[in-house]
């Protein structure tokens, strides 16, 4: 299957040689595999930035093919593209909201983020208004300080949540900001803390709304108290782990490959510099190849005199800056020719370049990594021979 959102050739093969490929079925034994280890608890595949750079739509049209009851999404227009693409399933807006968005999140169904008292009277009015009832998720600050009510002054949220009437107040839910560090002192801290704001219902004698949840990739690995009603699933989905020190409870792997073709082939004197600049140059004469993929595409011009690539299963290393759209590799005296596959990042026989290798050449996180790899480049969505 191939879905994208570019000119294509008449036979509906993408035409640039730098794409995306995401297999679809890797990335259905990840959610199998998080499902199964969080038990009772439901699995909200979490679809931000283009579900983490592997398309939005695509991506949810399977989740939901597996079963996923429930998406998240960070921003409304994100909500709004899945259910223009038909997507049904309950979506979760994570993010903060303002009052004059209120009506498009109740005209197209999707779940608001309740984060304070005036925001939560904001949607009850737009409901009742608007004659539609409201699904509300209450978010709690433990220690995060983003958006959320904090938790020492939680009750009055919750209070309020009580009286508005045109308000399903369907969820309550908590954000980690160390859940996947080796010490878990703080998560430990912002769990007892939602704890503590949960025993309101409790001492109310309330039910408590039927989806708590606060458990992202790494709640989900270590942190087995804070998975809940429900834990929101993020990079770990896509077969990454939240960071190096996290324990690897759940075994997942990465479904991305990022890969292109080389589309020129020349040979370089000695102290003939390579690209802009000119800050690269051998001291013997080597071949060059360059492949049409650049910091334009997402790959970090802040990766130049470290990032490498494969080509023909061997390791080679990209020379000279990084252009917008181009790149230089140099393959000392092997051979390529044009055509050939590079894999910039992905696995080939016994090799393979990880997330968390360019994470470290460009000195971020994989994350980012994922996230910057921008819509220019085609996605082509395959499944297991
Ligand atoms: C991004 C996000 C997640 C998922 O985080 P991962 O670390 O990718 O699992 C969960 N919850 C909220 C509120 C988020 O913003």
């Amino acid at each position: 299957m191939i879905l994208l959102n570019q000119p294509t050739l008449s036979n509906g093969d993408i035409i640039r040689p730098t794409y995306l490929e995401i297999n679809l079925s890797q990335l259905t034994r990840n959610y199998r595999a998080i499902q199964q280890a969080v038990a009772s608890a439901q699995v909200m595949p979490i679809l931000k930035a283009n579900a983490y750079g592997h398309g939005l739509v695509a991506v949810a049209e399977h989740l939901v093919s597996l079963g996923a009851p429930y998406l998240g999404v960070a921003f409304l227009e994100e909500g709004i593209m899945l259910r223009q693409a038909g997507v049904q399933v309950p979506i979760l807006v994570l993010g903060g909201i303002i009052g004059n968005q209120v009506p498009t999140f109740l005209k197209y169904n999707l779940t608001l983020t309740a984060s304070s008292v005036e925001k939560l009277h904001q949607i009850n009015e737009a409901a009742r208004h608007m004659g539609v009832r409201a699904r509300v998720h209450l978010k709690i600050d433990t220690g995060m300080e983003r958006i959320g009510v904090h938790y020492y002054s939680a009750e009055t949220l919750l209070a309020a949540a009580q009286q508005c009437p045109h308000c399903d107040v369907e969820g309550i839910y908590s954000h980690f900001a160390n859940a996947d560090a080796a010490r878990l002192h703080s998560a430990e801290v912002q769990l007892a803390r939602f704890n503590q704001v949960l025993a309101f219902y409790e001492n109310q004698g309330l039910p408590p709304p039927p989806l708590r949840h606060m458990a992202n990739s790494g709640g989900i690995l270590q942190l087995p108290a804070s998975h809940f009603d429900m834990v929101r699933a993020g990079i770990l989905l896509y077969g990454i782990y939240p960071s190096e020190s996290v324990a690897r409870t759940v075994t997942v792997w990465p479904c991305l490959a990022w890969k292109s073709r080389v589309i020129y082939f020349k040979v370089v004197q000695p102290e003939h510099p390579v690209s802009y600049g000119s800050t690269w140059q051998a001291d013997h004469m080597v071949r060059v190849v360059t492949v049409p993929v650049g910091y334009g595409d997402g790959y970090f011009r802040r990766m130049s005199g470290q990032a490498q690539v494969i080509i023909r299963n061997r390791r080679y290393p990209v020379v000279g800056s990084i252009c917008m759209d181009q790149m230089m590799v140099n393959i000392e005296w092997d051979s390529a020719y044009n055509n050939d596959e590079v894999i910039l990042l992905g696995s080939s026989g016994e090799l393979a370049i990880t997330c968390e290798e360019l994470a470290e050449w460009a000195g971020t996180i994989p994350y980012e990594i994922l996230t910057n790899i921008n819509t220019r480049v085609p996605r082509v969505y395959v499944h297991d021979p």
